[in-house]
């Protein structure tokens, strides 16, 4: 379990997260979803004990991450954004480098590896140079050295990004047998894998939070933005006229192009307003030619939501770089 509570961070003026708080509980796969530039990798940088924050207070199992950072992170395996994975190693040896920077005990080591090198379907190139794979399995590494040491919770930082369709689809079925076994919390600026995946969202814009729940949840919380669209043949005060009558027909909005007027209904509460829109327009004289709803999908909630304030995001010059590998000195 994961408590993070007003976190905060600055870089220099720039506010990257703003008063961020939320709770992951054990066993289910969260999303965090927000386009670049969000604060996403700060905020998992901060999770995983590889940043400082400003404020805020981030607990891991109970463990404060800024005062007891070694049990804290016990607790967590960390993809970052750039896999911190060396590519003149093959997939054993670094794996191995890997369990001896954790501290796993030798003797329980190889038995963990290969359990780790079977569950992330790296048993075939374990002897392969990491310079000689593919990006999809270069990836599968990057979380199988996340997975070393058996933490309860893994963190991966946008992990499917660069890679092709095929490869997507084989991380994210690797992803949901990850989540049978672990905590996930994975960071995402593309909705449809957020909502193929996770069973929580968050979604950040400019460091907040401003959604968080189920897919679902998210889809029916903004169900009230259902519209009503009709082409009614008529012109626009009778057909305006008519459908105003209707029951909870809320805002009618009206345009008349060649005799036929396209009408738009913002139903309240949620109405349904079909049947009464039919009568109305039957009574008077005015033949419906097309009925539709349309509901806001989840990705125009996405992007209504992440662009509410409409501040393209600078692109700025890193001045404080976290170190990518857990324990990595020698590198
Ligand atoms: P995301 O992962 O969602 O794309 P980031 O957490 O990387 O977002 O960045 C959030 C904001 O902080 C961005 O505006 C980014 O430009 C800025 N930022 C990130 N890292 C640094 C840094 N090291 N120094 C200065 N600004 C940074
Ligand atoms: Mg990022």
């Amino acid at each position: 379990m994961i408590e993070v509570r007003h976190l905060t961070k600055r870089y220099g003026a720039h506010l990257a997260v703003d008063d961020l708080c939320f709770t992951v509980e054990p066993g289910k796969i969260y999303g965090l979803l927000g386009p670049n530039g969000a604060g996403k990798s700060t905020t998992m940088n901060i999770i995983t004990g590889c940043l400082a924050a400003s404020e805020g207070e981030v607990s891991v199992n109970g463990h404060d991450i800024f005062e007891e950072p070694v049990e804290a992170k016990k607790c967590i395996g960390y993809l970052p954004e750039i896999p911190p994975v060396y590519t003149d190693m093959t997939v054993d040896e670094y794996l191995k480098f890997v369990a001896e920077a954790k501290g796993v005990p030798a003797k329980a080591r190889r038995a963990q590896l290969d359990e780790i090198l079977e569950s992330t379907g790296l048993t075939d190139v374990r002897g392969r140079l990491i310079n000689n794979l593919s990006k999809g399995y270069r990836q599968r590494t990057g979380i199988a050295q996340a997975l070393v040491g058996n933490p309860e919770i893994v963190i991966l930082d946008e992990p499917t990004v660069g890679l092709d369709p095929k490869q997507i689809i084989e991380i994210r079925d690797l992803i949901r047998a990850l989540g049978r076994k672990h905590t996930v919390i994975l960071s995402s600026h593309i909705l449809s894998e957020v909502s193929a995946v996770c069973d929580s969202v968050m979604i950040i814009a400019h460091g907040r939070l401003v959604a968080n729940g189920t897919p679902d949840e998210l889809t029916k919380l903004f169900a009230g933005e259902r519209e009503v669209h009709l082409e009614v043949k008529g012109e626009k005060a009778a057909v305006q006229a008519a459908l105003r009558a209707v029951e909870g027909a809320g805002d009618v909005s009206c345009k008349t192009e060649n005799g036929v007027t396209h009408a738009v209904l913002h139903p309240q509460n949620g109405a349904d307003v079909r049947e009464g829109a039919f009568w109305a327009c039957a009574k008077a004289s005015l033949p419906i030619l097309e009925m539709r709803v349309e509901q806001a999908s989840l990705e125009e909630i996405f992007l209504e939501l992440t662009q509410a304030d409409g501040q393209p995001d600078a692109a700025q010059p890193p001045e404080e770089k976290p170190n990518p590998a857990e324990g990595g000195e020698t590198a």
